[in-house]
């Protein structure tokens, strides 16, 4: 009998333990072997409590139950993201970013007219807020489930949970299932010119050969990054945030279903309402302030001053490698790069990772014929986010801080962000666009124009922008919606 290919995974963090779950599901197990190599002296990072809609396929392609996982991982729902304080002057300067869902389809149609309407100068409602159901299921605390008893609406929703807590139970259920899990600090990597891993030999004197490496060793890239050299590229010419800072919070008696993305001084700080805690921290650019500065001005935003609670410190890396798969070795999670968690994108992107290196190298007959395309597509999906956040910054009109100003000044962009920006400021049409760059699989056109009158980025100013009303049809279909909706905090007790 022919010997099983090896598939080795390096880094027990969140990547790690989604890459090993995934390949030990799709691979078929007569073909090859998973194991999985962790340090019990190198710790996880520890954060990253926001999720995109994605996760929702992970767990239902591993036959997991939503209610099974999110209670082990103390999970809450996420209906979508709330930026507060990203415009100033405003009367008001808060938006809601849903995940659009088919429920919407009707209200969302006359969003997107209104405010291409309004591009042409006309007098009508662009807030966002009053077109999406989830906007509104967030503020009334419900969330994103009918209550029982009415007939289902589809809704597109994510969720918050405890990073830790889901690596180990994503980790329970991969070694359940067979993935072998070895335990060990690698001391030496056995690299070939051409260019391939061989082998990884831990400090314990082990040495692990492989026929596949999977680098989720974090920010240390140590395969990828340390040991192909792999070039990266850093995306510090637009998304200047480098650190963060995290403090946690007693959670409020009825958390809402929605992230919080507060811009502050110098970057902006998140809040996500966990079951049993809500998770804090200010993304921010070193260039601007101090940690310590970053620290104290978290502190006042969350009333913490004289708290002695911890907080904890970050340095981040941002950007990505050239090529995710180079050789025999697929770089997974921070190894591969990572761009700040403004829209909760990380997870979504190992899992796209691994997925579609799944179909590349089956479809390839386990060879890298398909391993050129695969990196291109990987690449553009990463590209594509990070345009989408760089965004954020460009369209906001803070010119408070310096911080601020550098940003709302900045005008280096992709190409792709510069002409839809373009297409936008000369009145065009902004979905075409999407659609002839082919970018919605990336942000719909929802998503953009949600940015983008969530931030009143309108080139005509009209004399108050408070002076249209929202359309009553839709408010009252919208509300009578909400109704049917159950509390989010009866369903994060069951
Ligand atoms: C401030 C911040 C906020 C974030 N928020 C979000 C969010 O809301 N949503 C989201 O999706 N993502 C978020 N992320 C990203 C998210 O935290 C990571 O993508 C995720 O935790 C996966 O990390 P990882 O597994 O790649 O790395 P890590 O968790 O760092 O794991 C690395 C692993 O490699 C192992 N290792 C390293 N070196 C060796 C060695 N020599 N030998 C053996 N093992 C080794 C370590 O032991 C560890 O197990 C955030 C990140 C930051 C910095």
């Amino acid at each position: 009998m022919q010997a099983k290919l090896k598939l080795l995974v390096l880094g027990g963090g969140t990547a790690g333990w989604m890459t090993a779950a995934l390949l030990n599901h799709h691979m078929d197990k007569q073909l090859f072997s998973v194991c999985l190599v962790e340090s019990p002296d190198i710790g996880i990072i520890g954060v990253g409590e926001g999720s995109t809609p994605q996760l929702r396929t992970f767990f239902a392609t591993l036959g997991i139950e939503e209610i099974t996982w999110m209670k082990a991982c103390n999970a809450t729902y996420k209906n979508g993201i709330r930026f507060n304080q990203w415009t100033k002057g405003f009367s008001k300067n808060s938006y809601f970013h849903p995940f659009p869902s088919p429920t919407d389809r009707q209200t969302a149609g006359e969003f997107l007219v209104n405010c291409h309407q309004r591009q042409q100068g006309q007098t009508l409602h662009c807030d966002p807020d009053s077109y999406f159901l989830t906007a509104q299921l967030s503020e009334a605390g419900k969330g994103p489930l009918v209550a029982p008893g009415n007939p289902p609406l589809p809704l597109n929703y994510a969720y918050h949970f405890d990073s830790h807590l889901l690596g180990q139970f994503i980790r329970d259920l991969a070694v359940t299932r067979g993935v072998e899990h070895i335990q060990g600090t690698v001391a030496k990597v056995e690299c070939e010119p051409n260019p391939a891993i061989h082998a990884i030999q831990l400090e314990d004197g082990q040495r692990l050969k492989a026929d596949y490496f999977f680098d989720c060793s974090g920010f240390r890239s140590l395969l990828s990054q340390t040991h192909l050299q792999t070039p990266f590229i850093a995306f510090d010419d637009n998304l200047f945030n480098n650190a963060a800072v995290a403090i946690p919070t007693p959670v409020a008696t009825a958390p809402l279903a929605q992230t919080q993305a507060t811009a502050l001084d110098c970057g902006w700080a998140w809040h996500i309402p966990l079951r049993n805690r809500a998770g804090n921290g200010y993304v921010y650019s070193r260039d601007f302030c101090s940690a310590d500065e970053a620290e104290t001005e978290l502190r006042t935003h969350l009333g913490l001053l004289d708290s002695e609670v911890q907080a904890k410190h970050l340095q981040m890396k941002v950007g990505r490698v050239a090529q995710t798969w180079v050789g025999n070795c697929v770089a997974v999670g921070l190894s591969q790069g990572f761009i700040e968690p403004l829209e909760a994108t990380a997870l979504h992107i190992v899992q796209e990772t691994i997925e579609q290196f799944i179909s590349a190298f089956t479809a390839g007959n386990y060879t890298a014929e398909h391993r050129t395309q695969y990196n291109q597509i990987i690449n553009a999906r990463i590209d594509g986010i990070r345009d989408y956040i760089v965004c954020h910054y460009q369209v906001s009109n803070r010119v408070d801080t310096e911080y601020w100003r550098a940003n709302t000044s900045n005008t280096t962009r992709s190409a792709s962000l510069e002409q839809l920006l373009h297409v936008w400021r000369q009145g065009g049409d902004l979905t075409a666009e999407i659609n002839r760059q082919n970018i919605a699989q990336y942000y719909p056109a929802i998503s953009w124009y949600c940015l983008l009158a969530g931030y009143h980025h309108f080139s005509k100013a009209l004399s108050s922008e408070t002076a249209t009303q929202p359309n009553e049809a839709i408010s009252a279909h919208i509300a009578r919606l909400v109704g049917v909706f159950s509390d989010h905090s009866t369903l994060i007790t069951n």
